[in-house]
């Protein structure tokens, strides 16, 4: 997508974050201008927030399958995994154990990590070289002791989808709360609650062309929440801060535009993948792709070209005007070993010069060939 900054950029990273949609914006102004109520007043203006998030809330149980008290919102992504994972297994009267996988990000891991060091047992199942895991080993982890499961419903480097719906089928009718994080998927996979056969929801409006600082957890009638949150008591009790209105109001149009325009997405991004894979494969044919032929969103492209180091090459793509990432794991702008990758048994110097490219809502057909075109050139620099 040109955006018009110095030089015309591709923008191939919306796993990281996406553009804001129009539907999105649009919803927003009002709260970003003149309407500015705290929704838990008592007078005219706060009841015009409140009703502003209230609207919100309904689209968003409609669009999840939950209902409207059953959604809750927070201030990330990461803070509603948080809350699903440590809510559920700090519970009154429930407290216990954490069944995961490896290849979850940090959000669910290093707060199943917290909740071990509190005392909550933790197993953490391994996945295959796809990066999937079997449901048959999730649910023989499961024991009485496990407070509640949590699978992502596809995994934000590789874009692998897990069998979510085969892990919660496997689990029925044993009392334990499965959660998914739905963060990746929701763009191009439906992810009601019912579509994953889950009782807890994790997305994050930025994914899904929305503002950031927004998360949505949506669960099941009678799922109980310890807070991680305290304050205030605002959203039930379950997680207290004075609400963020626009940026509630943003997510939900953003979600409802998602979904409407889903199809559209797969058609133009599966295009884009399409033609990105077959193009770069043509110019530099011993480029690897990490999990062709496993079950992956249609927005991923996870790919190494082998002797090219990952962040010398988004350094030159980066420099031609091609925006991408080499996965989740980037701190203070450093590239960090991924977990994920390592996870899947790839060696160090593989994982090293993975790439990750996201192509997204704004993604036309066209950019395939020329993102292929800008690595096939970046690549001749380097080699
Ligand atoms: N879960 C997954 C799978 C993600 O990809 C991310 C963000 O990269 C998160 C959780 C965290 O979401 P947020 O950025 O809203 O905190």
């Amino acid at each position: 997508m040109p955006l018009g900054i110095l030089v015309p950029v591709l923008y191939l990273d919306h796993a990281a974050t996406t553009p804001l949609r129009p539907e999105a914006a649009a919803a927003m102004a009002p709260f970003l201008g003149g309407e500015f109520g705290n929704p838990s007043g008592m007078h005219a203006v706060a009841r015009r927030a409140k009703n502003a998030i209230e609207d919100a809330r309904d689209r968003v149980a409609g669009v999840l399958g939950a209902r409207a008290l059953d959604v809750v919102f927070t201030g990330a992504g990461t803070e509603s995994d948080n809350l699903a994972v440590a809510g559920v297994a700090l519970a009154e009267g429930r407290r216990g154990g954490v069944v995961t996988t490896a290849t979850e990000h940090e959000a669910v891991l290093a707060t199943a990590r917290h909740l071990e060091r509190l005392g909550c047992p933790l197993t953490v199942v391994p996945v295959d070289g796809h990066g999937v895991v079997d449901p048959a080993r999730v649910a023989a982890a499961v024991d009485a002791g496990t407070a509640v499961v949590s699978v992502m419903a596809a995994n934000n480097e590789t874009g692998a989808v897990q069998p979510v719906a085969a892990i919660a089928a496997a689990l029925a009718g044993r009392g334990v709360p499965v959660h998914s994080d739905a963060v990746q998927a929701a763009v191009s996979r439906p992810c009601s609650l019912d579509d994953l056969g889950v009782d807890l929801l994790t997305l994050s409006a930025h994914k899904l062309g929305g503002p950031q600082g927004v998360g949505i957890l949506a669960m099941r009638p009678g799922i109980t929440l310890a807070p991680v949150i305290h304050g205030g008591g605002q959203e039930l009790g379950r997680r207290s801060g004075t609400h963020n209105v626009a940026g509630i109001v943003g997510a939900a149009a953003a979600l409802e535009a998602a979904v409407t325009d889903r199809k559209r997405l797969i058609d133009d991004v599966g295009a884009a993948r399409h033609r990105f894979e077959v193009d770069l494969t043509r110019a530099v044919p011993d480029v690897v792709f990490t999990i062709a032929g496993a079950d992956r969103l249609v927005q991923h492209s996870h790919w190494r070209i082998p002797g090219i180091d990952a962040e010398t090459l988004l350094v030159r793509l980066d420099g031609i005007g091609l925006a991408a990432s080499a996965g989740s794991a980037c701190h203070s702008g450093a590239i960090a070993a991924s977990h994920v990758l390592a996870a899947m048994g790839l060696a160090p110097a593989d994982a090293a010069g993975c790439v990750r490219f996201t192509f997204g809502w704004d993604t036309r057909p066209e950019d395939g060939t020329t993102a292929a075109g800008l690595v096939a050139a970046a690549v001749g620099g380097l080699r």
